[in-house]
This record gives C-alpha cells, sequence and structure tokens, in this order.
C-alpha cells in the first residue's frame, strides 16, 4: 500500500486508499510526532510519498524510506484528480491555495506554472483575529464570523462617495479596516473584527486570482485550502467577489488535500 503526506506549515494532510475508498486524515503540524506515531501504526510497510515544506523534517521522525515531490506539481495533480472524480472538467484554470499563505498558480492540461501569490493566507487569518479579538481557535474564528458586522471597520466606496454616485459599486470595498479611524469610538465586537479580518483575506486572495486570470486570458479560478473548511463566511466573500469581478469560481470540496493525494498518486 501506499500513503500519501502532505507536511504543510499548519496541518499535516495524509491520503491513502482503503479497499478502494479514499480516506483522509488530518494532524497539526504542531503535533508531528502523533503523526509520525500513526504512520508508524498504520503504515508499517507501506511506501510513503510525501511533500510539503516540512517534508523533509517530518521524514527524519519515521523509518520508512520515502519519496518527496514538488508541492506545486503535487497539489495541482491532487486538484486534477479531485475535479474528474466530481465529474467536473475544467481546461486550464488559476488555482488559489489558501494555506497558511496563499500560492496562485496557472494551470493548463496537467501542467501547473506558479504565477505568485500573496503572504495574506490563513496564517492571517489566524493571526489577526488573536491580536485584534483574542480569538485564536480556528473552530472558534468561523462560528464567530457570520454574527460579526463589517460597517464599522471596513471602509465602503459608498463611504467616500457620501452623497455623489460613485464610478464603481458602492458597496464594494474601498478600504480594509479603513472606517476605523473615521469613527473611532463607535462599539466593535470581538466578532466584528473577525468577519473583517475574514473580508480583508477573501478580498485580498481574490483580487490577486482574478489578475492572475486576466495574465492567463482564463475565466474560471479554482480556491482550495484548509482556510476554506466549515468557513461559511470566507467562502461567501470570495465566490461572491470572484464573480462580481466576473470570473467562475469554484471551491474545491476536500481540495486541502489535493497535495497529499497529489503525492499519493504520483510515480
Ligand atoms: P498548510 O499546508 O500551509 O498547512 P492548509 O491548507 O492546511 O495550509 O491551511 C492552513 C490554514 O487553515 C490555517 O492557517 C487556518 O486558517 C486554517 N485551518 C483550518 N482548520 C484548521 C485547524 N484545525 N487548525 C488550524 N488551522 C486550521
Amino acid at each position: 500500500t501506499r500513503v500519501g503526506l502532505d507536511v504543510g506549515g499548519t496541518l499535516i494532510k495524509i491520503a491513502y486508499y482503503n479497499n478502494e475508498k479514499l480516506e483522509l486524515l488530518k494532524f497539526p503540524a504542531v503535533h508531528m510526532d502523533a503523526a509520525a506515531e500513526w504512520i508508524q501504526l498504520h503504515c508499517a510497510h507501506a511506501e510513503i510519498h510525501m511533500t510539503g515544506g516540512r517534508a523533509e523534517m517530518f521524514q527524519k521522525l519515521i523509518p520508512h524510506s520515502v519519496l518527496i515531490m514538488n508541492e506545486f506539481d503535487a497539489t495541482c495533480r491532487g486538484v486534477l484528480h479531485l475535479l474528474s472524480e466530481s465529474g467536473q472538467s475544467v481546461d486550464s484554470f488559476i488555482l488559489t491555495n489558501v494555506g497558511t499563505g496563499t500560492s496562485i498558480h496557472y494551470v493548463s492540461g496537467k501542467v501547473q506554472t506558479r504565477v505568485g501569490g500573496t503572504g495574506v493566507g490563513g496564517g492571517t487569518m489566524m493571526g489577526l483575529s488573536t491580536l485584534l479579538a483574542g480569538i485564536s481557535r480556528f473552530e472558534d474564528i468561523v462560528r464567530l464570523a457570520p454574527e460579526g458586522d463589517r460597517g464599522n471597520i471596513d471602509l465602503k466606496v459608498s463611504h467616500i462617495y457620501e452623497g455623489s454616485e460613485p464610478p464603481i459599486p458602492g458597496d464594494l470595498t474601498a478600504s480594509n479596516f479603513g472606517r476605523v479611524v473615521q469613527v473611532p469610538t463607535a462599539e466593535r465586537t470581538a466578532a466584528d473584527y473577525v468577519a473583517s479580518v475574514i473580508g480583508l483575506i477573501g478580498e485580498t486572495v481574490t483580487t490577486a486570482s482574478i489578475f492572475a486570470a486576466a495574465q492567463y486570458s482564463v475565466s474560471n479560478v479554482i480556491y482550495i485550502g484548509s482556510s476554506f473548511v466549515d468557513n461559511a463566511m470566507l467562502q461567501e466573500v470570495v465566490i461572491d467577489y470572484t464573480k462580481l469581478r466576473g470570473a467562475q469560481p469554484l471551491i474545491l470540496t476536500n481540495g486541502e488535500f489535493s497535495g497529499a493525494i497529489g503525492a499519493l498518486l504520483a510515480f
């Protein structure tokens, strides 16, 4: 048997087949030893394929000889597998992976080209939520965010064009967090802060993706990464804003496992 691992900055993703059924699981990267123990216990004789920034570090914790592959190629392969398994086919698209940080790729056929990225990603969501609202658990952030109101934190185009007709939709964000200094005494809750943090991340990764889509003349943008898991608000910001900018978004189910799946399937 074979096992695919993606040892990421925040989460370790594992993929393997159990009686032809694809099994997927995750461990926090801070508990790398627990993941290594799991491998020793369940995959003593398995062929281990690894990818991700911490693959070499993880390799030292297990006795197996492992194959390490490029994470971008593994991720692309995994995405193509998930697409075909779900009966979807997209010839060429922008792939935006919102992990700890955000990486953006152009995928055509079976080949990916890295377009760029931004340091604004899931790690930013965790860090800013901790600093601003004292909320540091992912589960708490995504549970609280939908209760938040961005109105007293983010400056909209309509705030600037108050009383006149704006040249772009007034509902667009003109300045993330820009309202804070304009209405310094407004009451703001922890939920408001995390909602605005998610808004900042969603709008930033979407904007970068849209520029990439224009550069490569494609209209489909596929989003993956654990940042989207159970995170209805991030999903909504990204879907709505991508559509508004004239592209077709898809948030791929289990997309955060693409690297592990790609590693599993490689060679
Ligand atoms: P990486 O490969 O860099 O670890 P992921 O695609 O796994 O990236 O995404 C990591 C991000 O996912 C975190 O920064 C956080 O925003 C979010 N996340 C989702 N679930 C969890 C979790 N259980 N623990 C920590 N972060 C999580």
